[in-house]
């Protein structure tokens, strides 16, 4: 039962239902006990080999790295006609990789943000997913839970809920990177979510902050600094989310422009009058949360003059409401239209922001997301006609699993196969097979070539992902990291949505529409080019620390740096 509740708490259907349980399954992980992989993080982490320095003459003052958490590929085309800020410059004025695509499994926003700046998968950076099972304490982890490191008070009065750092994440992010070979870097990474800005951030950064759905206001925890620096203090006193109490989200180019697919729905969104929990859980669900966090950035830049030392800076940024609306309406609504045209203006104002401050040859920026995110399967196939899309229960799913491996091991109906599920992974109830003389293995087999269940394509048993051919033994090999993923996984069909509600959308899966992503670098001297040749979201990192000029050690296999794609 509480397996199945776990699989109803990872779907909704939509932006207000969505948040709350986020909110619920976040304040109930972050409650349980992290384990002893903090100790595992800090002896895994090695720092890459300085072999491949290649001393730059000219590095630029300030890196600006921009996420946008589930922007797909093909949004920076689409809406290109309508847009004319920071989407716009990005599209116009930067090297734009068409063709960036993930190679993990599942395609989450804590697995894309530990890669985004590190260049490796999770297989070795170890956020294989936003939660995982934890054989050990026998419950959930949130990817970035850490009970040793709890939220800074903020402004106003103390915040709820339990602590937060990296020492999940096993890998160096490029902020760590440049710390080493310019020691007085300063790096900084923010977000309204918390895993974003921590696991953007790397081991050490000077600072990560994050945006508060119980205070409105942006904080941090201790792993950082034991106090909310002054100047963060000074901004949430400015009560920026509290601002937006009452105000109504309107299309931005009006209701009659051809910028809008139409809607079988009406657009009706107003902020809560009241101020508290819910107006800003409705704020980080529009496009007013990604406003208040180009506010911050802004603000971040000029009290710590970011971009002004002797030596270069790093400022990560991950823009989250894009997320909250995607999976509230999908790509095809004119929510999410709205979304990227506010969106396009709010990155404007950033890119001016700073490009007038320090010189455009002076920032390098670039732009990339966590993941993309599937149609709801209801428009696809009502717009594309694509008879494959489906919608599927979860627990349909899992009661398949259950009944055959009942019947093919002959135990009964209420046996326990499974003792937690996180996304594709299952987590076999290793102690109740012991029990009764069922080997994990051989679960694995039956899974693998006996059972057939509602929206799976394939199930894969961990034991045998060495040998699963490419493409889905490519995903599996990136992903698995033994102890912490599932003994099982279940890859999805193509357009299959595995989810308990009857609307909104999400992501996960390993086909394109969760993989495909922008990737684009701009400023810092890059001419405007369209690069078609495949990459993986793994070579930003490299080819960020290339143009910069710092080492970076890579795994070809894993990842290259692209830089000579760009400049010649
Ligand atoms: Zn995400
Ligand atoms: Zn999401």
């Amino acid at each position: 039962m509480a397996l199945h509740s776990l699989l109803l708490q990872r779907r909704f259907p939509g932006l207000l239902l969505f948040l709350f349980l986020e909110e619920l399954v976040s304040l109930r992980l972050r409650a349980l006990v992290v384990l002893c992989v903090s100790l595992l993080a800090s002896l895994a982490f090695s720092a890459p080999s300085p072999a491949a320095a290649s001393p730059k003459l000219h590095a630029p003052k300030l890196i600006v790295f921009i996420a946008v958490d589930q922007m797909r590929a093909d949004y920076l085309e689409r809406f290109a006609a309508y847009e004319k800020g920071g989407l716009h410059y990005f599209h116009q004025e930067g090297a734009v990789f068409a063709n960036a695509n993930y190679h993990h499994i599942p395609t989450e926003t804590g697995p894309g943000h530990s890669i985004l700046l590190s260049g490796r998968n999770p297989a070795h950076t170890g956020i294989v997913a936003n939660e995982w099972y934890d054989r050990g304490s026998r419950a959930m982890v949130y990817c970035v839970a850490d009970p040793a490191a709890p939220l800074l008070a903020s402004a106003d009065g103390p915040n709820a809920g339990p602590g937060v750092s990296p020492r999940n994440f096993l890998g160096v992010g490029l902020g760590d990177q440049l710390q080493r070979a310019y020691p007085q870097a300063r790096v900084y990474s923010i977000s309204l979510k918390d895993r974003a800005a921590v696991l953007m951030g790397g081991r050490r950064p000077t600072a990560a902050f994050w945006f508060s759905t119980s205070s409105g206001d942006f904080t941090s925890s201790h792993y950082y600094f034991p106090a909310l620096p002054n100047w963060v203090e000074d901004f949430d006193r400015t009560h920026a989310a509290a601002s937006f109490a009452g105000k109504p989200w309107d299309l931005l180019l009006g209701a009659a422009s051809p910028a809008y697919p139409h809607a079988d729905h009406p657009f009706l969104h107003v902020m809560p009058d009241a101020v508290g929990p819910r107006l800003y859980s409705s704020v980080f669900a529009s496009p007013f949360g990604d406003e208040i966090l180009e506010k911050f950035a802004e603000h971040l830049i000029r009290k710590q003059k970011l971009g002004t030392g002797a030596e270069p800076d790093l400022l990560a940024i991950s823009f989250s409401s894009n997320d909250a609306i995607g999976h509230g309406y999908g790509p095809d609504s004119p929510e999410l239209a709205d979304e990227q045209l506010r969106l396009d203006r709010t990155i404007g104002h950033l890119v001016e922001f700073v490009n007038q401050r320090l010189g455009v040859n002076n920032v390098l920026w670039a732009l990339s997301a966590d993941h993309g995110v599937q149609p709801l399967p209801e428009a696809e196939r009502a717009l594309r006609h694509n008879i494959a899309a489906e919608r599927i229960p979860p627990a349909a799913m899992i009661a398949a699993v259950d009944d055959q491996l009942g019947r093919i091991f002959h135990q009964p109906a209420n046996f326990h196969w499974l003792a937690g599920t996180a996304d594709s992974m299952l987590y076999l109830d290793r102690a109740n097979l012991a029990a009764h003389g069922i080997s994990i293995n051989a679960v694995g087999r039956a899974l693998a070539t006996r059972v057939h269940a509602p929206g799976i394509a394939h199930f894969y048993p961990a034991s045998e992902v060495a040998h699963v051919p490419n493409p889905a033994g490519g995903f599996l090999r990136n992903s698995y990291v033994p102890g912490r993923s599932g003994d099982v996984y279940a890859v999805a069909r193509e357009w299959t949505l595995l989810s308990a509600y009857p609307t909104g959308t999400s992501h996960g899966t390993i086909y394109p529409y969760d993989t495909h992503v922008p990737l684009v670098l701009a400023g810092d001297g890059i001419l405007p080019m369209r690069i078609t040749t495949p990459v993986h979201v793994t070579d930003l990192a490299p080819t960020l620390a290339a143009l910069v000029g710092i080492p970076w050690r890579t795994d070809e296999a894993e990842s290259q740096s692209r830089a000579t794609l760009i400049r010649h």
